[in-house]
């Protein structure tokens, strides 16, 4: 992957580049924000690592403008630690991951690795929907029949997973590793509590229900006005009108 690495305490960067070279990821590092978000926007890296705590530029500010300049970097924050408000601050601005400080290279190595996992080019599709449901992934925003919904990240995340592949059903163990990847980190209970905010959020105040369990599998999001799982050729006949 290409990793541009804005942190302004030199001897940390460097170690950083070091240990990310070594597995063979193609490194460049900034010490300052203005030069990052310069380097950053001109030509735009898989993966930025950026430390928040920057001397010329406030780096939650950095990735502000990185999003609304439409840069999909994927974007893992470092934070000192215990600067929790910083951390969900930086999530909501559209990081991907977080590291507190201080922590281990090896950390640091897993973390990029799950990234290249999940892709190290910026999702083809940015715009998703499901009935009148919108999510715009760029923006992690969510709508519904326009009027705006706001979820977690995590939330975000598990609804993310589900509108990727509208009709298809997801195991609560497949959709813990689509969205924790940290095993040490969930357990399948975790899920349910997180479909349970999710339907309060996205169907509670709308006659159509798009979340649903299949039972004994996992959940699914999907359209039950349009049974064929959408984008797919499907031999059925389209559904009827007017039924009710
Ligand atoms: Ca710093």
């Amino acid at each position: 992957m290409r990793i541009l690495i804005i942190e302004d305490e030199p001897e940390l960067a460097r170690h950083i580049s070091r240990a990310l070279g070594r597995h063979e990821h193609l490194v460049t590092a900034k010490y300052d924000g203005v030069e990052g978000l310069r380097v950053a926007l001109a030509d735009p890296p898989d993966l930025i690592v950026l430390d928040l705590g920057l001397p010329d530029m406030d780096g939650l500010e950095l990735l502000a403008t990185l999003r609304r300049e439409h840069c999909s970097s994927r974007v893992i924050i470092l934070t000192a630690r215990g600067e929790v408000e910083h951390r969900v601050r930086g999530l909501k601005a559209g990081a991907d991951d977080y590291l507190s400080k201080p922590f281990s290279l090896d950390e640091l190595i897993a973390r990029v690795e799950a990234m290249g996992r999940r892709g190290a080019t910026p999702k083809a599709v940015d715009l998703l929907r499901t009935a009148d449901l919108t999510m715009d992934v760029q923006h992690r925003r969510v709508t519904r029949s326009g009027r705006v919904i706001t979820l977690s990240p995590r939330e975000f995340d598990v609804l993310q997973v589900l509108m990727q592949e509208p009709g298809r059903v997801f195991s609560r163990t497949e959709l813990c590793e689509r969205v924790w990847r940290r095993e040490h980190e969930y357990d399948t209970r975790t899920v349910e509590i997180f479909i349970t905010r999710l339907r309060k959020k996205v169907d509670m105040h709308f006659d159509l229900p798009l979340i649903h369990t299949q039972r004994g599998q996992g959940y699914t999001v999907r359209d039950p006005e349009r049974p064929a799982a959408a984008g797919r050729a499907d031999a059925s006949p389209p559904p009827t009108e007017g039924a009710s």
